[in-house]
């Protein structure tokens, strides 16, 4: 049994829960909950033959949290970092969890998601722009809606997938440990 964590990151209101319900459970509520503290959701994918269980985790917005974000980081395999691309504040405050990632997790797999892009009329972040910021920062882009859906579910599986090849590949070669040990660290979550 394999187990991959990855951590939601993002400004309160982005849609961050909103993208993770509608990855798991292919939903969309105009009225999410605001996010407490930290749940995760499992889907497993086989790769292989293996079956693997990405844990995704659910985050709140970095003002209430932000101790405790530091702590769902620990053992991260994978970081998606949202924005609405409706709200340049959210795009700016990505170099804020930059700085986080660079200091105490600089091999996560990172992935860039401009969300909301249904409301692509009231647009403040261009496309182009986010594209940048994902060659900056070597992560996989899209932008996307949780409401919409279209691309999402088939962008994120891809995603998942070739980090799947990416990490099995270079377990192959030099017997690199990235998952087994997220067995027992999971435990120290369970509380909260
Ligand atoms: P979180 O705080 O980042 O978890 O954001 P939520 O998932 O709670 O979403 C915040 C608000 O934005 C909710 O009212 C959602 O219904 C709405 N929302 C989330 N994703 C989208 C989207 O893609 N398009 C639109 N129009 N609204 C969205
Ligand atoms: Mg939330």
């Amino acid at each position: 049994m394999t187990n991959i964590k990855v951590v939601f990151l993002g400004e309160s209101y982005v849609g961050k829960t909103s993208l993770i319900n509608r990855y798991i459970s292919d939903k969309f509520n105009e009225e999410v909950m605001s996010t407490l503290a930290g749940t995760y959701s499992t889907k497993s994918i086989y790769y292989q033959n293996k079956e693997y269980f990405f844990n995704i985790w659910d985050t709140a917005g970095r003002q209430n949290f932000r101790a405790l974000n530091k702590i769902f980081l620990k053992d991260v395999n994978i970081i998606v970092l949202v924005y609405d691309i409706t709200k340049k504040q959210s795009f700016l405050e990505l170099q804020y969890w930059l700085d986080l990632i660079l200091e105490d997790h600089p091999d996560a797999y990172l992935i860039l998601v401009g969300n909301k892009d249904d409301l692509f009329i009231e647009r403040e972040i261009k496309k182009s722009d986010g594209e940048k910021f994902a060659n900056v920062i070597h992560s996989a882009f899209t932008e996307t809606s949780a409401k919409d859906s279209h691309n999402w579910k088939a962008f994120l599986d891809n995603v998942f997938n070739n980090y799947l090849k990416m990490s099995v590949d270079s377990k192959k070669d030099n017997d690199k440990d990235f998952d087994d040990d997220n067995d027992n660290d999971s435990d120290d979550y369970k509380d909260f």
